[in-house]
C-alpha cells in the first residue's frame, strides 16, 4: 500500500478511532501541526475534495458534526480551532482537518507546513446549519464577531464541484512570507515564528498589533 493510502489503513484500526458514526470517523493526526490536530474522514471511498459534488453536502455536514464532537469530547473550545480541507491534499481519502490555532508542535517543520494551513491553500469549512445557529447565539449575546461563510459549501452548491488552484497560484501561496495567524508579525524564518507562537500560547493577552518598525526590529534580531 503506498504512503498516500496511510489514512485509509489507519481508519481500519478500531484503536485509532476517537469517535465514529455510521458515516465517518475521527482519528488523531499522526504528525500534528498544532497542540490538537484531528482528521475527520468518511467511510465511503471518496479520494479527495475534487471528487465531491452537490450530493455530498449532507456528508460534509456530518463531517462537521464529528469535528464539533471531537472538540467537545476533548473538553476544548470550538473557537480555538481551524476546520477545513487542504486545497492540495497529499493523502488519499477525503479528510477534514480540525486543528487548534496555536500551531505549537514539533511536527510543524517547514514553510510549506505553515503556508498550507495559513493561506488560501487551506479551505475553511463551516456547516451552513451550524453557522446559522452560531450566529443566532452570538446575536443573543450581543456580540459582533464575524463568521466566515464557507466558500467550499457555496461552490459545491452552485457549481457542483470544487475547482483546483492553478500551479502558479499554489507556488505563489507556498512562497508567501511567514505571517503570524494571531497578530501582524512577519517572521524571518520558521524557528522565529515557532518561538513567537509559543509566546502567544504562554500569554494569550500578548496578542496585539505590532507597528512596522517593531516588527522589523523583531524579525531582524539574531
Ligand atoms: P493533507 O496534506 O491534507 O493530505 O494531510 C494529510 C495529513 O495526514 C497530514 O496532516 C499528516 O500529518 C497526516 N498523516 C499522515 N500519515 C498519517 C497516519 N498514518 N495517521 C494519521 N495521520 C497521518
Ligand atoms: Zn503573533
Amino acid at each position: 500500500m503506498s504512503w498516500s493510502n496511510a489514512l485509509v489503513k489507519e481508519i481500519l484500526k478500531p484503536e485509532s478511532l476517537i469517535i465514529s458514526s455510521e458515516i465517518a470517523v475521527v482519528i488523531a493526526d499522526k504528525f500534528p501541526k498544532a497542540r490538537h490536530h484531528y482528521l475527520v474522514l468518511p467511510l465511503a471511498d471518496i479520494p479527495s475534495i475534487f471528487h465531491l459534488n452537490r450530493s455530498h453536502l449532507p456528508l460534509l455536514e456530518e463531517l462537521h458534526l464529528l469535528a464539533r464532537n471531537v472538540v467537545e469530547v476533548k473538553g476544548l473550545h470550538w473557537q480555538d480551532f481551524n476546520v477545513g480541507f487542504h486545497a492540495e491534499p497529499s493523502m488519499q481519502r477525503l479528510h477534514l482537518h480540525v486543528l487548534s490555532r496555536d500551531f505549537v508542535s514539533p511536527s510543524l517543520k517547514n514553510k510549506k507546513h505553515w503556508n498550507s494551513f495559513n493561506t488560501e491553500l487551506f479551505v475553511p469549512y463551516t456547516s451552513k446549519a451550524f453557522e446559522a445557529g452560531f450566529m443566532r447565539q452570538l446575536e443573543h449575546h450581543e456580540q459582533t464577531k464575524e463568521i466566515e461563510y464557507s466558500e467550499l459549501y457555496s461552490q459545491l452548491e452552485k457549481e457542483n464541484s470544487i475547482s483546483r488552484l492553478s500551479k502558479s497560484l499554489k507556488d505563489e501561496l507556498l512562497a508567501k512570507p511567514l505571517i503570524c495567524n494571531q497578530c501582524e508579525f512577519v517572521a524571518k524564518n520558521l524557528p522565529t515564528l515557532k518561538e513567537h507562537l509559543v509566546a502567544h500560547l504562554q500569554d494569550p493577552k500578548s496578542i496585539r498589533k505590532r507597528t512596522t518598525s517593531e516588527n522589523k526590529r523583531t524579525s531582524s534580531s539574531p
